[in-house]
């Protein structure tokens, strides 16, 4: 099995990236981008072999981008194992070909200013911007990174729809893929590929779960053991309302009641639970057509996203 296992070529450099891509694309290949922030687990192993159904090379980075975190949240604390990580890469079938490890995806060299350069007249500010950076240019899905995680974390789908844009200008792929579990996240990336023209196939793979039903996500570690039982609510709940819909329970207002009831009862803090349409992430009152139910709630210091589609 070890004889199998491939090492990926680790560039840490943009201008390498890029000369790695347009080497490979005199030859011919074609190549997929599997964006992370590291600390892999099998959701992240998933989106890669999703990759390797759509071209012959495979690049994942792995980058925590500070411009989509705010100063009072957990980038300080964001777990990492880049060695493991690496184990982990070389495990999956048919491996991968680069992982993509830039220190500084905002280092612009001496003639950056350090002082903070605006940051377009947003009220709230990103870790990047407090910690003195003369970036000053952002990618904003205007309609769609608003409500839902937008509202609770105001920076955060400026600065990814920012980074997503720098990947895509640094390793020039032909397919991008992204998990479902960052629903709302999925879907600004694929507007915002529509509306700036980049030639990317945006691929969107299922959630994957744990036997148990949690979401897998990196920042499942952090949560004790009683917590992570209170937080299984979350699928539980989102199960419970689609069931109730497909059992022709189609008013928005009592299956959102459902959601809540379920993992508030559990202890979760709620942060928003909201029914909406599956492309335009509108709010809806009666279901007529695909709606997904988005959930974000807190279990101790731990903040947990999950959503399920209903396709009636
Ligand atoms: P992250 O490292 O959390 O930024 O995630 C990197 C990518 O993996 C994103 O496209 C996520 O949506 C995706 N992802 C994370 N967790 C899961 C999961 N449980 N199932 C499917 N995709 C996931």
């Amino acid at each position: 099995m070890a004889g199998k296992e491939k090492q990926p070529k680790i560039i840490t450099d943009k201008n390498q990236m890029r000369t790695w891509t347009r080497a490979m694309r005199t030859q011919g290949k074609t190549i997929a981008l599997v964006p992370t922030m590291g600390f892999l687990h099998d959701g992240h192993l998933s989106l890669i072999q999703e990759a390797h159904k759509h071209t012959q090379l495979v690049v994942v980075s792995i980058y925590v981008n500070p411009s989509q975190f705010a100063p009072s949240e957990d980038l300080s604390t964001y777990p990492s194992d880049f060695e493991g990580d690496i184990r982990k890469l070389m495990a999956v079938p048919g491996g991968i070909d680069v992982v993509f490890h830039p220190h500084n995806l905002y280092d612009y060299g001496v003639e950056s200013a350090r002082d903070c350069a605006g940051n377009g007249g947003m009220a709230a500010v990103s870790c990047l911007e407090e910690s003195g950076s003369g970036h000053e240019t952002w990618v904003r899905v205007e309609r769609l990174e608003k409500g839902m995680c937008g509202s609770s974390r105001p920076v955060f789908f400026r600065g990814v729809a920012t980074v997503v844009t720098k990947l895509f200008n640094i390793v020039e792929p032909d397919v991008a893929v992204f998990g479902k579990k960052d629903y709302q996240q999925w879907r600004i990336i694929r507007r915002m590929v529509r509306d700036l023209d980049f030639s990317i196939n945006i691929v969107g793979f299922e959630i994957v779960r744990d036997a148990d039903g949690l979401a897998m996500s990196s920042r499942n570690v952090r949560l004790s053991p009683e917590e992570r039982l209170k937080a299984l609510s979350i699928n539980r709940s989102l199960s419970k309302a689609k069931s109730a819909a497909e059992r022709g329970e189609l008013n928005c207002k009592r299956l959102k009641n459902l959601v809540v009831d379920e993992v508030r009862e559990a202890g979760g803090e709620l942060d928003y639970a909201e029914i909406v349409e599956q492309e335009s992430l509108e709010v809806v009152e009666e279901i007529k057509s695909p709606v997904v139910i988005l959930i974000a709630a807190w279990f101790g210091e731990v903040r947990l996203i999950d959503n399920m589609e209903i396709n009636i």
